[in-house]
């Protein structure tokens, strides 16, 4: 049996709401398997739009009754929501409805987590709540009456009455629906307390389950920082009496940014020294900005519909790593950010999912929530922010904020202040936007008469749907360097936005080198045939940090592409280069730690695809493990160096300088440990006291094969904390060998405490299978199968994290004829699955080019 076919949706399709919603009045009657929803909504005719039949969403609700001005009425309920007739002028809609959160495991609108409700609406959950207009261009002041024996009952806005059994809720701000929230249950919070610019005291709380208010004390200081960040930085002040977190067990996404009650996935928000490493730290202050931020470029400027989603997210991703980047360090967190761009965007816009940072048609919006998305949109600021300047961009800003708050806009509206603000026609940046695919840029050079001459060609390859490509505005930052390694020209701005394009530099008595895409300039690939001795030089000399790293990236990714081709050595260049830069202690110890670090295996994968090969996971692992077991034995009196240098003696704090030294230290015993057998590891294990230095010692004994005492001496201790035994679940497969991933998944999968309807529990155990490239693509497709059943069992649970999860298989068309057929194979099997929900249907669709 198979469902009608999912209808497609188009931005050309967009038409107003006939009606605006002038206020909504919410009454939740709570009970675990049949809540009331009792709305009072007030329509009045919106003259700029289209006739139309008055339409409202709503799914999985039950209609007890309708009302119009009072009297009954009786609509036509579909599937979808329901249809009226109304009258002429305004109107008062009453509507009651029973819902039953208890039996919500998809996780979208009203649903419970661990005897606590709370909702997710973003982005078409609210229909599953109430019937409603479900788009984010319908903006309304929202009341809400909660009713229940919960002691604790939250909703957007600042509080009103509350009383035995009740508690109301009012926001002032017009908002979308998919900005409601509602929490009701047994929490305690963690007070704090903000006094905003203009001197308004704001309340602040995190809530929490009993016994999690000792995570809570980093999160509140992190919600500060934010806070004082975004009137600095953006002269942006908070705008209600009260902020609200709330941390939930069960949760789709990593956080929720609604007005005024933001809800998070616990592992987003809690964070102890004990139980939280330092890159969990680093990243709950990074969300708890992100979804700060919204409060300006999301809630009060909203997206007019779902295909504006990188109007909110790509300038809120941008605006949260300016703020780490201001409270850390600006290099460690700009290569970090590449790092992961072309781990997950670039696989992303060269693969069959490859789309637009504004896509132009969806099935279901839930499967754009994507890396191209949000990361490639933040990338796409940034070189706005570039292009135009600091000073310009932050006028455009405040042009942005003046001109569009309280509205709901497109990516129009936004390009429109930076052209009024400086004077630029910005139709060609705008491609941007519109133009899925990651363009590859070539480089030549000349030099002749002192001239120094660089030329440029970019083409983006065809991507589905776009078979031709246009030329994109490319903000190339360049330097330039003496032989003898003096910087002749600091950074550079050249606009490349032709097909083709020359620049010249003169007055040079000898030729220099190049230091090209400062700062990761544009999101492209850089396909320069530049020999390994400028790449050498520049890892020694170049003044920027990112490319000076970036040399040391792609010394290690052609060492390792050339050990996996034709069998051959490390390069002993790379190694001792690299050997220069890891002495030089006037270098962050978190840079150096990031220099040792080579491409992923994945990566790998594709750059081979790339040049016309076809990869084996299992050469590309053994070249990774040669390498780094050279470098281990090359470096035996350096280690130790780097291992005193990474020792902190002082109480642990999360802080930049510490984790920078406990980062370089990681690296560095994974080194040792090649040497040792886990000697050292097993030392730091016995006396880690915090969750940093026990994790890296953990991951050390499992690849070191020591691990069964450790893995039960580490359960035994954490097995009361569920986000530490997401770690534990994670950890023995992702630093394990190949053959024994799979096996162990399957193993993991059978343990009491595999609670597969959890996600982060799912996305533990599957997530760190499908991130392990050899054993994932184990050549008899036992990890395809593995993770295809388990798909299959969750999308009638969770169709939106198992539509997320399919994404392991995008790459597909890289590896051999075996493997594609063994993939292709499990891609039909998902599919042909009976009820198969929309959100898959739509990804399994895309990947196989169907
Ligand atoms: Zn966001």
């Amino acid at each position: 049996m198979k469902a009608e076919a999912p209808q497609t949706i188009y931005l050309k399709d967009y038409t107003p709401f006939g009606w605006h919603v002038e206020s909504v009045h919410l009454t939740f009657r709570l009970a675990p398997n049949s809540t009331r929803v009792l709305s009072k909504i007030r329509f009045a005719p919106n003259p700029d739009a289209p006739a139309q039949d008055f339409f409202l969403h709503g799914e999985m609700l039950k209609l007890i009754g309708a009302k119009i001005d009072g009297a009954t009425v009786t609509p036509d309920v579909t599937d979808e929501g329901l249809t009226v007739t109304v009258p002429s002028g305004a109107f008062l809609w009453e509507a009651e409805v029973e819902i039953d959160p208890k039996g919500n495991t998809a996780l979208e609108g009203l649903y419970m987590s661990n005897g606590m409700y709370c909702t997710q609406c973003e982005a078409e959950g609210f229909r599953k709540i109430t019937y409603y207009p479900d788009r984010p261009d319908v903006m309304s002041t929202f009341t809400v009456r909660i009713e229940g024996d919960e002691k604790v009952k939250l909703s957007n806005g600042n509080p009103q009455e509350a009383g035995e059994g009740f508690a109301e809720w009012h926001d002032p701000w017009p908002k979308p629906a998919y900005l409601f929230a509602l929490v009701a249950g047994d929490l305690v919070n963690f007070p704090g307390a903000f006094t905003t610019m203009s001197g308004k005291q704001v309340e602040l709380n995190i809530w929490v389950r009993p016994g999690d208010e000792d995570k809570c004390a980093f999160g509140m200081e992190a919600l500060k920082k934010s806070m004082k960040w975004d009137e600095d930085v953006y002269g942006r002040e908070y705008d209600l009496d009260i902020f609200n977190i709330v941390a939930v067990d069960d949760f789709n996404m990593g956080a929720m940014e609604n007005k005024g009650l933001n809800v998070f996935n616990s592992s987003c928000v809690l964070a102890s020294p004990e139980t939280s490493t330092d890159a969990n730290f680093e990243r709950v202050e990074a969300i708890i900005a992100h979804e700060y931020f919204h409060n300006w470029t999301g809630n009060r400027i909203t997206c007019r519909d779902w295909f504006q989603l990188c109007l909110k997210e790509g300038l809120t991703v941008f605006r949260d790593a300016q703020f780490t980047s201001d409270m850390r360090s600006e290099p460690v967190k700009r290569i970090s950010d590449v790092i992961d761009l072309r781990g997950r965007q670039f696989p992303e816009d060269q693969g069959p999912l490859s789309h637009p940072v504004r896509p132009e048609s969806f099935q279901e919006i839930n499967n754009f929530y994507t890396a191209t998305v949000y990361e490639k949109g933040a990338e796409v600021i940034g070189m706005l922010k570039r292009l135009v300047g600091d000073e310009a961009y932050a006028r455009a800003l405040d042009l942005y904020f003046d001109r569009h708050d309280g509205q709901a806009c497109t990516i129009e509206d936004w390009l429109k202040v930076f052209e009024d603000a400086t004077g630029r026609d910005l139709a060609q940046f705008k491609r941007w936007y519109s133009q899925a695919g990651t363009p590859r840029v070539s480089v030549s050079e000349s030099f002749a008469d002192g001239t120094y001459s660089l030329t440029f060609r970019q083409e983006t390859p065809p991507t589905p749907g776009q078979p031709e490509k246009a030329p994109q505005v490319i903000p190339m930052a360049v330097g330039l360097l003496n032989p003898n390694g003096d910087e002749v020209l600091p950074t550079t701005l050249l606009e490349f936005n032709q097909s083709e394009q020359t620049f010249n530099f003169s007055g040079f008595a000898a030729k220099p080198v190049p230091s090209l895409l400062r700062g990761f300039s544009a999101p492209v690939v850089l396909d320069r045939e530049a020999g390994r001795d400028e790449q050498a030089f520049l890892l020694a000399h170049d003044t920027d940090t990112f490319t000076r790293w970036d040399a040391g990236r792609q010394l290690a990714r052609e060492t390792l592409v050339d050990m996996v081709l034709t069998g051959a050595t490390p390069d002993m260049a790379y190694i001792d280069g690299l050997e220069a830069v890891l002495r030089d202690e006037t270098l962050d110890p978190a840079y150096r730690a990031l220099m040792m670090g080579t491409p992923s295996q994945s990566e790998l994968a594709q750059v081979l695809a790339d040049r016309g090969h076809v990869p084996d996971p299992d050469a590309i692992w053994q070249a990774a493990e040669t390498l780094a077991q050279v470098k281990a034995e090359r470096w035996t009196d350096l280690l130790p160096r780097l291992a005193a240098e990474a020792e902190v003696t002082a109480p642990y704090s999360p802080d930049a300088e510490q984790s920078a030294r406990r980062a370089l230290g990681a690296a560095v015993l994974s080194l040792q440990t090649r040497l040792d057998g886990g000697a050292a590891a097993e030392t730091q294990f016995g006396r880690a006291d915090n969750m940093t230095l026990q994790l890296s010692a953990l991951s050390n004994l499992i690849r070191a094969g020591r691990d069964d005492a450790a893995l039960k001496a580490f359960h035994d201790q954490w097995q009361g904390d569920r986000l530490v035994m997401d770690k534990w679940f994670g950890l023995q497969i992702a630093a394990t060998t190949p053959e024994k991933v799979v096996p162990r998944t399957e193993a993991l999968t059978a343990h009491p405490a595999f609670d597969w309807k959890n996600p982060n529990r799912f996305r533990a155990v599957m997530g760190a299978m499908m991130m392990h490239h050899a054993g994932f693509h184990s050549v008899d497709g036992a990890g395809y199968r593995l993770l295809a059943d388990w798909l299959i069992r969750l999308d009638d649970v969770n169709p939106q994290t198992t539509a997320r999860m399919c994404s392991a298989f995008q790459t597909w068309r890289r590896y051999d004829a075996g493997r594609q057929e063994m993939i292709r194979a499990e891609l039909e099997r998902i599919r042909s699955k009976p009820k198969l929900s929309r959100d898959v249907d739509e990804m399994v669709s895309r990947i196989l080019g169907a």
